[in-house]
């Protein structure tokens, strides 16, 4: 028997961008969206046009994804026409794939929240369906608090699904919104509703503040649905949304899935799991939770002991699947090998060729283990990664050497008597036996340095006019006996590639500083600047 297709629908820019502390930028977004294409995801949900600049300009731009890149809003406002609505019409212009509207169907929040009639209500979604309909576009209905809804009144909340279905909706997404949800009920509810509405129509969108997001969307998958909608890591507003890092390896890893149901993301993609999720991590500057399911740090660590021993005789004895699968590792004292297949996927990818049995590859993994030791973390610097693989192997030129700088913060009164706080810094940088130095005033101590250092490199000059610094992220970490700093800095150049370094120190200053040369050397690199 042919597998049964599911779809992925993300929310991560959308219902995830609610979570407190997290403010994408126009840039964050562009990148998470790629991010989720290349791990297979089928549908993306942008976020809501004309509701806020990022969003409208978001939606504005030509993204070239292979997902179904989706608009949201709400059906047109009661007692307003299709074509009277400047909400709806920004929806309909959004340059969107497809159109995910939001409609009440629990007919208490009509009355209170909407305060109008549930005939009313029924108008609203068969006209927005149709109109986006009639623009050609995919449609997506969320139901809002359709499982509260179906508890208090269960016909009118299956007459808003039924109301989109039959007006050429695609997806009718049975939302948790309040997220109270159980699985079993869940599962009793999408059984009823597929009666009315094929379950190849019908989307699940689970909250988790009982933490059951994920078994909600099994059990809705179970009952029939076959499209889950959830967020990278579990981001959203109070407890979160369904997390997709969990429920992307289930589907592809427990039989009771697997063999029934095909996901967008293959295999090869599945193994990439992990680094987009720290990834996400690191761009948000929120430390990555070691004990996330599959993904974490310590999903798959086993202190040594009696279990360890029996790992190393068959990993299956303690392990649920196996870690590679999803691209984490097994976390042992003895766990080189592991180690070693991870250092040499990374060098794959980054194009560097060597021999598997070529010694440096321990020594590599070697400096790799003892610098994430201390703080540094490879996994969000690739850039720095990639430098340090290639100094390693022996292939990095010495460009330049900077002999000393000096950063100094002055907080005086100004001419017009303000209270002013001025950096200014100065490099003495040796290029080609020549000595150059050169000083720059800077919004804050990083700024100056980075614009000193960048502001004279005598021949290399030409090959770094176009590189910009983008994104700057600080983290102070508890390791050991003293805090450190880790410095994460986001560069792009003139043709629009972006990379990350990392640089780790007890002063902010010299981590920065760190991460500030290997961006510069990065890219001196990766243009054939000669040595
Ligand atoms: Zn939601």
């Amino acid at each position: 028997m042919a597998p049964e297709r599911l779809y992925l629908f993300d929310t991560t820019l959308r219902d995830g961008a609610q979570t407190n502390g997290v403010d994408f930028t126009l840039g964050d977004k562009l990148a998470i969206a790629k991010m989720l294409d290349d791990l297979g995801i089928d549908y993306v949900e942008g976020g809501y046009p004309g509701a806020n600049p990022t969003d409208t300009q978001l939606f504005a731009e030509n993204r070239n994804l292979g997902a179904t890149f989706t608009a949201f809003g709400m059906t047109r406002r009661p007692g307003r026409s299709t074509s009277n609505d400047p909400g709806l019409a920004a929806l309909l212009e959004a340059k969107a794939d497809a159109i995910c509207f939001v409609a009440k169907s629990w007919d208490y929040h009509v009355r209170v929240a909407l305060e109008t009639t549930p005939e009313e209500n029924l108008a609203s979604i068969r006209d927005s369906v149709g109109a986006a309909v009639a623009k050609g576009r995919e449609v997506l209905l969320d139901c809002e608090h359709f499982f509260d809804g179906y508890k208090a009144n269960p016909q009118f909340a299956l007459a808003c699904a039924k109301a989109a279905y039959d007006e050429g909706a695609r997806w009718i997404v049975l939302c948790d919104t309040n997220g109270g949800a159980l699985p079993h009920e869940v599962e009793t509810v999408v059984g009823e509703v597929i009666k009315l509405i094929p379950g190849d129509h019908v989307g699940i969108h689970a909250h988790n503040d009982t933490e059951q997001a994920v078994a909600n969307s099994l059990a809705a998958v179970r009952a029939g649905a076959r499209q889950i909608q959830g967020t990278l890591n579990g981001l959203g507003e109070r407890c979160g949304n369904a997390n997709l890092v969990s429920i992307i390896p289930t589907l592809k890893l427990k039989p009771e899935f697997a063999d029934r149901f095909e996901i967008g993301v293959s295999d090869a993609q599945l193994e990439s799991l992990a680094h987009a999720s720290h990834r996400l991590d690191e761009m948000l500057n929120r430390a990555p939770n070691r004990h996330a399911p599959y993904v974490g740090e310590s999903a798959f660590a086993t202190k040594a002991g009696i279990h360890a021993s029996a790992i190393v005789k068959d990993p299956a004895t303690y392990e649920h699947v196996p870690p590679g699968r999803v691209g984490n590792r097994r976390k042992l004292l003895v766990s080189d090998q592991a180690g070693k297949s991870n250092v040499l996927a990374e060098l794959e990818r980054i194009g560097l060729k060597i021999d598997k049995d070529d010694a440096r590859i321990m020594q590599l993994l070697d400096v790799v283990k003892e610098r994430e030791a201390i703080g540094y973390a490879y996994e969000a610097a690739d850039a720095s990664f990639e430098l340090l693989a290639r100094r390693v192997l022996g292939k990095v030129p010495n460009y330049f050497d900077v002999e000393k700088f000096d950063v100094n913060v002055e907080q005086r009164d100004n001419a017009v008597g303000q209270r002013v706080t001025v950096s200014l810094a100065v490099v003495k940088v040796k290029v080609d036996g020549e000595t150059l130095i050169s000083a720059a005033e800077g919004n804050g101590p990083v700024n100056a340095l980075d614009l000193a250092l960048r502001k004279d490199l005598g021949k290399y000059q030409g090959y770094i006019n176009g590189l910009e610094l983008t994104d700057y992220r600080v983290r102070i970490l508890n390791g050991g006996t003293e805090a450190v700093t880790r410095v994460l800095i986001e560069s792009r150049d003139e043709s629009g590639e972006r990379w990350t370094t990392v640089g780790v120190s007890p002063n902010i200053i010299d981590a920065s500083f760190q991460a500030l040369m290997d961006s510069i050397v990065y890219k001196l690199v990766r243009s054939g600047a000669p040595a």
